[in-house]
């Protein structure tokens, strides 16, 4: 393949459309990314709203990644975003309140020890479980362990937990918000498969060196597009990328050796 004539089109300005036209820009290929929107970023963006009659710049949701998001992270690093500047960088930390604001879970993984120990010792340490609660959770942790966080085939992650005698307290005060956050997806539906792939790398010490650092979240300190979005942009389009808003692909074809795809304007 030559790769400085083959001209690669990406659909989607999300995040892996975005990263997708990073990786190829820096290989040489030349790119186009068409947007449906008249913004990059999906659903990781910032958009501008109307409150009270004033305008606010707010992300389209809270978004917080977790240390384990190393491509992520390196990609980010690659086109030139200073981690420290953009993240909030904080060991785990769970806590759920009641409507009337009393603490009713609290999970805080400790600093000292390494991965998954810190998280184990954090459990122990969360009044809010019972005994039996807390028994089952570790088991839980153990068995997945052993297993080396795969399981064969899928299923709901709810069904999975239930299955593992994870009692209800369990599911909505670690499991779920832990799903949430992760994979954006109700335990109902999400897929238990990918979470063990997310809870592999936030908490096994045999993912790679540095592990505890893995569970870490990380807070953005700046809009969302700020991060990840604009950057990408600006390396795609300095790397000789061009970059297409309002417009939506609205079909694709095979032609010759290549693929024919329309927009509203052709
Ligand atoms: C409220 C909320 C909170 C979240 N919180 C977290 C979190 O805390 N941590 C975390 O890791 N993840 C979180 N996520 C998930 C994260 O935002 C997504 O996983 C990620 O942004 C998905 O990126 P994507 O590129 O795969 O898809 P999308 O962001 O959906 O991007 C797809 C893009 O393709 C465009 N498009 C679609 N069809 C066409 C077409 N035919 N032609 C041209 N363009 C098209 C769309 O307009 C869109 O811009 C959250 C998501 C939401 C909504």
């Amino acid at each position: 393949m030559n790769i400085s004539n083959t001209h690669v089109a990406v659909i989607g300005g999300g995040c892996a459309g975005l990263s997708a036209a990073v990786a190829l820009v820096e290989k040489g290929f030349k790119v186009t990314v068409f947007e449906a929107s008249s913004q990059l970023g999906g659903r990781a963006r910032t958009v501008l709203v109307e409150n009270n009659s004033l305008m606010q710049l707010l992300d389209n949701g809270q978004h917080i990644l977790l240390g384990a998001y190393r491509e992520t992270l390196a990609l980010l690093h690659k086109i030139g975003v200073d981690e420290e500047k953009v993240f909030l960088r904080v060991p785990l930390q769970i806590t759920m309140q009641s409507n009337s604001a009393k603490t009713v879970f609290s999970l805080k993984s400790v600093q000292y020890l390494p991965a998954p120990l810190n998280v184990l010792v954090g459990l122990i340490a969360c009044k809010s479980l019972s005994i039996s609660e807390l028994i089952a959770a570790i088991k839980f942790m153990l068995h997945i362990k052993k297993n080396r966080f795969q399981i064969t085939g899928d299923k709901a992650l709810e069904q999975f937990l239930i299955e593992h005698k994870q009692s209800s307290k369990l599911i909505q005060m670690l499991w779920e918000p832990l799903c949430l956050a992760a994979l954006n997806t109700p335990i109902a539906i999400a897929s238990t498969r990918i979470f063990l792939n997310v809870l592999k790398d936030s908490f096994s010490s045999s993912s790679f060196i540095g592990s505890k650092k893995n569970s870490d979240f990380l807070l953005p300190r700046l809009d969302l597009s700020k991060i990840i979005a604009n950057p990408m942009a600006h390396f795609i389009q300095k790397n000789g990328g061009d970059i297409k808003l309002s417009r939506r692909i609205r079909s694709l074809e095979i032609e010759g050796d290549g693929f024919s795809l329309t927009t509203r304007d052709g």
